[in-house]
């Protein structure tokens, strides 16, 4: 009788809980360990909702992985029989003119995205809730979608119970180590373990399980902030997931939270990486947002999405792993046969979960990986 690998995985959040689902589907015996406990939101994916795209950042080696996730998105609702995502599109605005807008429309028809383009007029009809400056494009994504973070960790993690895996819950892991003669010795306040192999996808926390990584992931602060329509009919045609790049780098999307009267749904809003503040101790995040912060948010409301009510009726922070480039690490270890890592997902990695978890399985059970993700190699010397 084969003898399962055995593999640790250590942060059961969005790529841990998905990693141990797909290990435990494969036969692997799965320890994992978290922290806290699926679907806590002191790490990278609280807030109730996540965008889902067909492109990102233009960057055509994502579409294939894209193409991953949607299906393995499909695979755990099907799976679990809970509803994780719903396709309600994805508006990307920005100027014609710029790198990021250019990437996208070119993408879009190269790999023959669903996407379609809309004009101002077009805009105004379709989604009177978004105003577009002059020069700019709107790019409707029809395989955008809102996916649920806190259930999607919760129905990954206990599908991968119910297939064998075993997890420790509030068990933080203070220490990996290869072992001498091979695998690797995972340490909590517990004891020592020995596995085969360990996936560490410890989120935000990367640098304190793992401090010398051949490339830097810089942890920040995230604010995410929940609006109510100041239109009764505002929901009415549809709202859907939006990113914008100018003049305002931002983002959006209805929260199915019950607080509209109308149809239970408020909108949240979050703005991009460069206004982010470093996170010194992810132990330690300032929980407390402070209106001032929100100043952007609503100039942003005020010029582009002017029925929305600024003052909004909760805010929140949160908290993620950047890189450079954008690209997260996702791969062995450079002189480490048995330590696979993934992590700096860079505030876009939610929609990539499900294909992580396929992609940890692989490189773990198989050694090696047919999905292309060579250019994310922890070490990756070009990695754009
Ligand atoms: C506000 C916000 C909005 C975002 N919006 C989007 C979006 O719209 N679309 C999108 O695709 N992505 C989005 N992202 C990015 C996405 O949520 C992250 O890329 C993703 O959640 C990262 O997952 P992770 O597994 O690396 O981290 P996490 O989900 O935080 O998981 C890490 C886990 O490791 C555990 N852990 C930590 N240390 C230890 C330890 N020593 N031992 C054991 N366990 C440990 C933690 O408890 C946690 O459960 C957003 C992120 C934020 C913060």
């Amino acid at each position: 009788m084969r003898i399962p690998k055995r593999v640790a995985v250590i942060g059961a959040g969005s790529m841990g809980s998905q990693a141990m689902w797909r290990l435990a589907a494969r036969g692997a015996e799965v320890i994992g360990y978290d922290r806290y406990a699926p679907g806590h939101d002191r790490g990278a994916a609280g807030g109730e909702t996540r965008i889902f795209r067909a492109a990102h950042l233009g960057e055509p080696r994502y579409i294939p992985l894209l193409r991953l996730a949607d299906r393995m998105w499909d695979h755990l609702q099907g799976e679990t029989g809970f509803a994780l995502r719903r396709r309600s599109g994805c508006l990307v605005m920005g100027e014609t003119a710029s790198p990021s807008m250019s990437l996208l429309l070119a993408a879009g028809s190269t790999h023959r995205l669903d996407h379609e383009v809309l004009d101002r007029e077009e805009l105004a009809r379709r989604y009177p809730q978004h105003r577009l400056p002059d020069g700019h494009t709107a790019v409707l994504d029809r395989m955008g979608a809102v996916l649920r973070p806190e259930a999607s960790i919760q129905a990954a993690a206990a599908r991968a119970e119910q297939l064998g895996a075993r997890l420790h819950r509030y068990t933080p892991v203070r220490e990996i180590a290869p072992a001498a003669g091979g695998g690797v010795h995972i340490v909590t306040d517990q004891g020592t373990g020995h596995v085969d192999t360990a996936v560490v996808t410890v989120g935000p926390w990367i640098n304190t399980l793992l401090p010398d990584l051949p490339r830097a992931v810089d942890v920040r602060r995230l604010i995410s902030s929940w609006h109510l329509p100041t239109r009764h009919d505002w929901f009415a045609g549809g709202a859907p997931a939006f990113v914008r790049s100018t003049p305002h780098d931002c983002y959006g999307l209805p929260s199915p939270d019950g607080m509209s009267v109308k149809l239970g749904l408020s909108f949240k809003l979050g703005l991009h990486s460069a206004r982010h503040l470093p996170v010194a101790d992810p132990e330690r995040l300032e929980r407390t947002v402070h209106p001032e912060e929100l100043a952007t948010m609503r100039e942003f409301i005020s010029e582009l999405m002017p029925d929305l009510n600024p003052d909004p009726i909760r805010m929140s922070a949160y908290m993620e792993g950047y890189t450079d480039s954008g690209n997260p690490l996702v791969g062995r270890l450079p002189g480490e046969d048995d330590i696979i890592v993934m992590a700096g997902f860079s505030g876009s990695g939610f929609k990539l979960s499900p294909a992580m978890g396929e992609i940890a399985a692989d490189l773990a059970l198989d050694g090696t990986t047919d999905h292309p993700v060579d250019f994310l190699a922890p070490a990756a010397a070009g990695a754009v």
